[in-house]
């Protein structure tokens, strides 16, 4: 089954908006067995759009055009395609009534340029839209009879629908939260019901503390007599995690997949933090929250982002009792006891300062575990016994208290984010012992 995706809007390609719909649909349409073979964004202006869906017939089972449905003089997919394929435009009454009732019930008068969005190419279903105006449309599209040709007027054989139809060709509209709900509800069942797909699993297992490199060579051989057998074997390396994808179609997908997981489990196993989308704040609060367990932070260089991921986690109050971000040495001795004697002798970046703080921090609030961060995030400030990217991250709890030093020679972003995910995964290990 051959999925292609058309994203289309100028506004994508001037780097204006960020083309969310193509990760959000390829990755929904991929948990489902739909594999997207191409994606394409195209402007919303002349007729890229008819030379796209064009060229994707020749191609693909099931195209996805996204955007251009509304009521503004952008707005042309609808009439476009239904040019493409000679389908008369007709006014489709309960889409009409709709969008008056969309607009009496806000209490706002509707602008005559929406009853567009009421028009649907003869033969399209028409998929409703409850979170806006303009409803998305499905067209089955047959073999022949259609205004196919290669763009040079020539009706080459091979610019004619195969036989090998039949095709779905499904528009929807441009805004995420009126596009993601008609997926899901209607989108989905309609290519489950008239494209069923072959059985496809998919598991993520995502590691922290291992580069991508050193990753597959422990894992790549044990595992290449399932990928002899089916195994799709995947890496993603992010600021510090490594995600393997393990993945097989048919019948045998399930226990491909499933013995691939056991090894990579038995072998990564201090690695694996997570399956799936878990991010590593995720588990953490999670694990503290069924542990009825407290966490306190002391951060200088990551500058809060520790304290950012934390609380991006529903349920985070439960878990985290402060975060201060205490950047000079004056707020270390003040707020959370960092002895002026223990900076004067080694420097605000040391093991010793890190200790003071993390033990300092879970003193002052009481929590179960702490986490301390300090560190040379550059680009000056380096010296040769301590150089740019120099960090210790501590971690305090009533077993004792660990400091381990890294070295992140990353710009200041990257340095951040990769300090808090070795601190997160430092806690992590704390926690589980
Ligand atoms: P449209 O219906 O194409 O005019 O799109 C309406 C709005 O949806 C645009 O202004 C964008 O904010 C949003 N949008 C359209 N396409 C995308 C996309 N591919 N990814 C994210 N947002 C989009
Ligand atoms: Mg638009």
């Amino acid at each position: 089954m051959n999925v292609e995706l058309i994203n289309t809007g100028s506004e994508l390609l001037l780097g204006r908006t960020l083309n969310t719909h193509q990760q959000w649909l390829c990755r929904r349409l991929s948990d489902h067995g739909y594999l997207v073979a191409r994606q394409v964004c195209v402007p919303d202006t002349g007729t890229s759009i008819q030379q796209a869906v064009r060229e994707a017939l020749d191609r693909a089972d099931i195209i996805i055009v996204t955007g251009g449905l509304g009521p503004t003089s952008d707005d042309i997919t609808r009439e476009l395609i239904a040019d493409l394929f000679q389908k008369p435009l007709r006014q489709d009454p309960a889409i009409v009534a709709g969008l008056r009732e969309f607009f009496a019930r806000r209490n706002r008068p509707m602008a005559e340029s929406n009853l567009v969005q009421a028009m649907v190419p003869e033969g399209a279903i028409v998929l409703p839209n409850p979170n806006g105006t303009a409803p998305g449309l499905a067209m089955k599209v047959e073999a022949g009879g259609s205004k196919i040709e290669d763009g040079t007027g020539a009706n080459t054989p091979s610019s004619i629908l195969h036989p090998r139809s039949p095709r779905w060709l499904i528009m929807l509209p441009g805004p995420p939260r009126e596009l993601h709900p008609m997926f899901t509800n209607h989108v989905l069942p309609l290519l489950q019901r008239e494209m069923p797909t072959e059985t496809f699993i998919c598991r993520t297992l995502r590691t922290t503390g291992l580069g991508e490199s050193a990753l597959q060579e422990m894992i790549a051989a044990p595992l290449s007599q399932l990928v002899s057998a089916g195994l799709q074997l995947g890496y993603c390396a992010r600021p510090g995690e490594v995600d393997v994808r393990l993945a097989a179609r048919g019948p045998t997908a399930n226990r491909i997949v499933g013995e691939a997981a056991d090894i990579v489990q038995d072998l990564l196993a201090k690695f694996i933090f997570a399956e799936e989308d878990d991010e590593l704040e995720t588990v953490i609060v999670r694990t503290l929250t069924a542990g009825r367990l407290t966490l306190a932070l002391a951060e200088s260089c990551t500058g809060g982002c520790i304290a950012h991921r934390i609380t991006n986690v529903p349920g985070a109050s439960a878990v985290l009792l402060a975060g201060m971000v205490t950047y000079a040495n004056v707020a270390k001795t003040k707020f959370v006891g960092v002895r002026p004697e223990t900076l004067a002798a080694h420097g605000a970046v040391s093991e010793a300062v890190c200790r003071e703080m993390a033990e300092g921090v879970r003193r002052e609030t009481g929590a179960d575990f702490s986490i301390a961060v300090t560190g040379i995030a550059g680009p000056t400030g380096g010296s040769p016994e301590k150089p740019v990217g120099t960090v210790f991250i501590g971690v305090s709890s009533s077993s004792g208290t660990v400091v381990s030093k890294n070295l992140n020679r990353y710009e200041r972003e990257a340095f951040k984010q990769i300090t808090a995910q070795q601190a997160l995964e430092l806690l992590r290990r704390s926690i589980t012992g």
